[in-house]
């Protein structure tokens, strides 16, 4: 599994584009520190992973130049709102197109900066993306739903479990969010469609939530957040 940092990708590019004014925006700008919903700070400590293809973006199938890659509406704003709260947000993403041979890292990086540059409007940003570049058929351990990805950000980061949620689009990405025990959401902008939904529910593979969209995901992350934070304190009270 291979971890881009944030940093090294603008690097890369400020070296390839020569656009360091472009660049250097994006680590300074600051994040009004409150939000009326979203007090600061609410979801300190908390992370939040990602997947990319089907949820953050449209997905045709691969995409191999950042051309073809472009946010979800909204997505920009959901993310800064979440990053405004205090989360650290990973992106984990299987990229099989790697062993395929439909694109190179360097593509791949290029895709990356134009998602991080999408989000510089919004004053969003990513703490780290982590991908898996192998076939399936090669056995890693970091391809989802394996929980590689998760146990780097893990080592990396010092991710708490129980602060951290997985929003994607895959059965997949709701697997590996039971793997690793941590909560998910689904939602229904990419592989799942929503007529599919009550089957899954069925299933017993339900994630803790259903959404429409990444804005809705990230409204009741939120929400749920500040839910559990009360019942935390209301045994507190209980036991006291
Ligand atoms: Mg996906
Ligand atoms: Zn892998």
């Amino acid at each position: 599994m291979t971890r881009i940092s944030v940093d090294r990708v603008y690097d890369t590019a400020m070296q390839q584009l020569g656009d360091p004014c472009h660049v250097s925006g994006v680590a300074g700008e600051k994040s009004p520190d409150t939000d009326e919903k979203n007090p600061a700070g609410m979801l300190s400590g908390y992370t939040i992973f990602l997947d990319r293809d089907g949820t953050l973006n449209p997905d045709p199938g691969y995409i191999k130049s950042p051309d073809q890659f472009e946010l979800f509406p909204g997505v920009a704003k959901a993310l800064a709102s979440l990053k405004r709260a205090g989360a650290r947000l990973i992106v984990v993403t299987n990229q099989s197109g790697i062993a395929r041979g439909f694109l190179s890292r360097t593509e791949l990086d290029a895709i990356h900066l134009k998602l991080m540059r999408l989000l510089e409007p919004a004053d969003a940003s990513l703490d780290a993306i982590y991908f898996c570049p192998h076939h399936p058929d090669d056995g890693c351990a970091c391809r989802k739903p394996n929980r590689g990805m998760i146990d780097q950000a893990i080592r990396e980061w010092g991710v708490d479990l129980d602060r951290s949620y997985l929003i994607g689009d895959h059965l997949r990405d709701i697997e590996l969010a039971k793997r690793v025990g941590v909560r998910s959401i689904l939602v229904t902008t990419g592989v799942v469609l929503p007529q599919e939904v009550e089957q899954l529910k069925a299933s017993g593979s339900a994630p803790d939530w259903i959404a429409s969209s990444l804005v809705e995901a990230a409204d009741w992350l939120l929400s749920d957040v500040g839910r559990r934070a009360v019942e935390r304190g209301g045994r507190q009270t209980t036991h006291l």
